[in-house]
């Protein structure tokens, strides 16, 4: 008997079960409904549940916009940027819908990095735009405003310094539903919003390196496949076109066609070597025959 309460003792240790460690202070306690609850011991182990940011357009007015995003049913978002944000205090401001916290519904059927359903993963930011017309290329209406765009820095700085939210981590809606969803277009200014720190963009001298290797030798359509899944992109499989796209309206707005041209290759190329390293980069571009003994 003396032997088991010995192991029993050495077991409730090493598992941390024993009461000796638990601070019951008065600031680490709340009273609930018919129990304490005590945070006075907090686990290292955890990560945040918003992983990404996805931005859309509504492509209805201010006023459709708020309606739509507040009575519908079916869509929501986390926050919405009107297109003309009022002022407090001689600061703009931006509507929060739905808590950070909870779900809202501005995703639907999604992929990126291998999750998919990305409304339990991420944030949604609508801003108010008309959009675009995919046939004709052009603007359905006026293009994002100085003002939209400053308040959705602001907001989005936020929101990656709360989360942690990393650069490959901010995306369109686009990006997480190609060929489906094609906001906010090939006219959202997505370099301004990298040069404020919001979002992933290449560096000019390794784009250009990229573009003298690949006017001479460009890569394949399976290295650049393989580039696309390595940046976060989903659907390969199913419409690699669309996909193309997609990267296109965020990355290389002069040419949405769904070709790859040498430009758009380098780019992708360029991004992988500064996200995921230039080995990494190098790894995908090995001949298939070196890349087999590898
Ligand atoms: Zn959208």
């Amino acid at each position: 008997m003396k032997k088991y309460t010995t192991v029993l003792s050495l077991l409730l240790a090493m598992t941390g079960c024993t009461s000796s460690h638990q601070d019951t202070s008065e600031a680490t306690l709340t009273e609930k409904d018919g129990y304490v609850l005590s945070k006075g011991e907090r686990a290292v182990a955890k990560n945040h549940r918003i992983r990404f940011l996805v931005l859309h357009y509504t492509a209805l007015d201010q006023a459709q916009s708020f309606e739509t995003l507040t009575r519908s049913e079916h869509v929501s978002a986390n926050y919405l940027i009107p297109d003309r944000p009022k002022t407090h205090k001689g600061l703009p401001v931006a509507d929060q819908l739905v808590d950070d916290h909870d779900r809202s519904w501005h995703a639907g059927v999604s992929q990126w990095k291998n999750r998919s359903n990305l409304n339990d993963t991420s944030l949604g930011i609508e801003i108010v735009n008309a959009g675009w017309d995919q046939d004709t290329g052009q603007l359905l209406g006026e293009p994002y405003n100085e003002q939209q765009i400053e308040l959705l820095i602001s907001l989005a700085r936020d929101l990656v310094s709360k989360y942690d939210i990393q650069p490959t981590d901010i995306v369109g809606h686009s990006d997480i539903a190609p060929g489906r969803k094609i906001d906010p277009g090939p006219f959202f200014p997505w370099k301004r919003l990298a040069e404020a720190g919001i979002g992933a963009w290449p560096d000019e001298r390794t784009l250009d390196d990229y573009l003298a290797r690949f006017s001479v030798a460009p890569p394949s359509m399976v290295q650049v496949t393989k580039a696309l899944q390595t940046y976060g992109y989903g659907y390969l499989d199913e419409q690699p076109e669309r996909v193309v796209e997609a990267f296109q309206m965020r990355f290389n707005q002069e040419n949405v066609s769904g070709i790859v041209d040498i430009r758009t290759a380098a780019i992708l190329f360029s991004l992988i070597d500064k996200y995921h390293g230039k080995d990494k980069a190098s790894a995908i571009l090995l001949p298939p025959e070196v890349a087999a003994l590898g």
